[in-house]
C-alpha cells in the first residue's frame, strides 16, 4: 500500500459534508464507531448555496440552507465524529484496510461511506467560461444581489431554474427563463408559482450559444430550437441551472460507476467494493433531495455498521435478512 505523510485508522471515514455525510457522520459516531469527516471543499454541500428550504421536514416556517447544515454539523460533533474540511486527494479501495488520502494526510478505515454530492452543470460555451464570475453564474443565490433592478436570464427548464427565476425576481427588474423545449420539466407548484409572478417571463424552445459581453455580460444570442432563427436577449446576468454532475471522478476504476458517473449501488448502499458506501446525490440520479440525501446517509452508516460488526454481505439479497436489522446496529438508538 501506498504510504504519504501520517496515517490514522478509524472505523469509519466519511467523504463530503451535504446532509448524507453529516447524517452518516451522526449515525456512525453515535453508533460509537471512530468516524472520521473529510468535508471537502464545500462543506455543507449544495445547501450552503440556497436560502430557504421549505421542505425539510421539522421547519414548519421553513429554515435557511447554510443553518440547516450548520444544525446537522453540530449534531455530528456533539456525538463524537471527527470532521475537518480537507479535500480528498485519492483513494485506495484495493484492498482492506480501505484508504483515504488528504494532501499529506493518509487515513485508513475499514470502511468508507462516499456522501461527495454532485456539481452543477454548465453549458460548455468558451463565452459562458470566459464570463464566469462577471454576470455568468450558477448560484442565484449566492450572485442574485449583483442584479438588483437589473434584467437576468436563467437557463433550464426543471425545478432549480425556477427556484432561482423566483429567487432573482425578488430583486431583479426583470427575469427571463431560457428553455430549450416547449414544456417544463418542473414541478407543477413550482411551474404555478413561476408563471404567476409578473416579473418572470419565457423565453421557450431557446437555446443560449453565446453569452454577450466584453468585461461583462450585457446578453445572451439566442437560437430557436424548432426554426434555427437567432436572436439577441439583453440581460445583465446569467444564471445556468441545467442540472448536476456526481463528484466522482476520485472513485473511476475503483468503483462501478454507471454512465454518466453516478456510484452504482448493489445492495441498499453497498458499491461494487466491500467496506464502501454511497449515498446522497453522488448515487441518486432521481430524488435529489436534502431529506432524501440525509435517509440515504442514515442508511450507509447502518450497513456500515453492519459491515464492521463481521455481518456477511455477500450473497444477502434478500432484503428480509439484511444485516441493518441485526440487533448489533440497533443497540445505539
Ligand atoms: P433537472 O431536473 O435535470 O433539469 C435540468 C433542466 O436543464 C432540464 O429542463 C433540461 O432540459 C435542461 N438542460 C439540461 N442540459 C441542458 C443543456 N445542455 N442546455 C440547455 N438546457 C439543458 O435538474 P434540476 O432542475 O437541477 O433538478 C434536479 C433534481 O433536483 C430534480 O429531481 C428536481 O426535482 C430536484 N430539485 C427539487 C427542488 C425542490 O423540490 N424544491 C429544487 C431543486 C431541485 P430538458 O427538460 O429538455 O431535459
Amino acid at each position: 500500500m501506498t504510504t504519504r505523510g501520517t496515517s490514522t485508522s478509524y472505523d469509519v471515514v466519511i467523504l463530503g459534508a451535504g446532509p448524507a455525510g453529516y447524517t452518516a457522520a451522526l449515525y456512525a459516531a453515535r453508533a460509537a464507531f471512530r468516524t472520521r469527516l473529510l468535508g471537502g471543499y464545500q462543506p455543507g454541500g449544495q445547501l450552503t448555496l440556497t436560502t430557504e428550504v421549505e421542505n425539510y421536514p421539522g421547519f414548519a416556517h421553513g429554515v435557511l440552507g447554510p443553518e440547516l447544515m450548520e444544525q446537522m454539523r453540530e449534531q455530528a460533533l456533539h456525538f463524537g465524529a471527527e470532521i475537518v474540511d480537507d479535500q480528498v486527494s485519492g483513494v485506495e479501495f484495493g484492498q482492506q484496510p480501505l484508504t483515504v488520502f488528504a494532501g499529506e494526510q493518509s487515513y485508513t478505515a475499514r470502511a468508507v461511506i462516499i456522501a461527495t454530492g454532485a456539481s452543477a452543470l454548465w453549458l460548455g460555451l468558451a463565452s459562458e467560461e470566459r464570463l464566469r464570475g462577471h454576470g455568468v453564474s450558477s448560484c442565484a443565490t449566492c450572485d442574485g444581489f449583483f442584479f438588483r433592478n437589473q434584467a437576468v436570464a436563467v437557463v433550464g427548464g426543471g425545478d432549480t431554474a425556477l427556484e432561482e427565476a423566483l429567487h432573482l425576481s425578488r430583486s431583479a427588474s426583470k427575469v427571463t427563463v431560457i428553455h430549450r423545449r416547449d414544456t417544463l420539466r418542473a414541478s407543477a407548484i413550482l411551474q404555478a408559482r413561476a408563471r404567476a409572478n409578473p416579473k418572470i417571463s419565457w423565453a421557450l424552445e431557446q437555446e443560449v450559444i453565446e453569452v454577450l459581453g466584453d468585461q461583462l455580460v450585457d446578453g445572451v444570442r439566442l437560437r430557436n430550437t424548432r426554426t434555427g432563427l437567432e436572436s439577441v436577449l439583453p440581460v445583465q446576468g446569467l444564471f445556468v441551472a441545467i442540472g448536476h454532475r456526481p463528484n466522482t471522478e476520485l472513485f473511476a476504476g475503483q468503483l462501478t460507476l454507471d454512465l454518466d458517473g453516478y456510484i452504482v449501488t448493489q445492495q441498499h448502499t453497498a458499491t461494487s467494493v466491500p467496506g464502501v458506501f454511497a449515498a446522497g446525490d453522488v448515487s441518486d440520479r432521481r430524488y435529489r433531495q436534502a431529506i432524501t440525501a440525509a435517509g440515504e446517509g442514515c442508511k450507509a452508516a447502518l450497513d456500515a455498521g453492519a459491515f464492521l460488526s463481521g455481518e456477511d454481505w455477500s450473497g444477502n439479497v434478500s432484503g428480509e435478512q439484511h444485516p441493518s436489522t441485526a440487533p448489533t446496529i440497533r443497540a445505539a438508538d
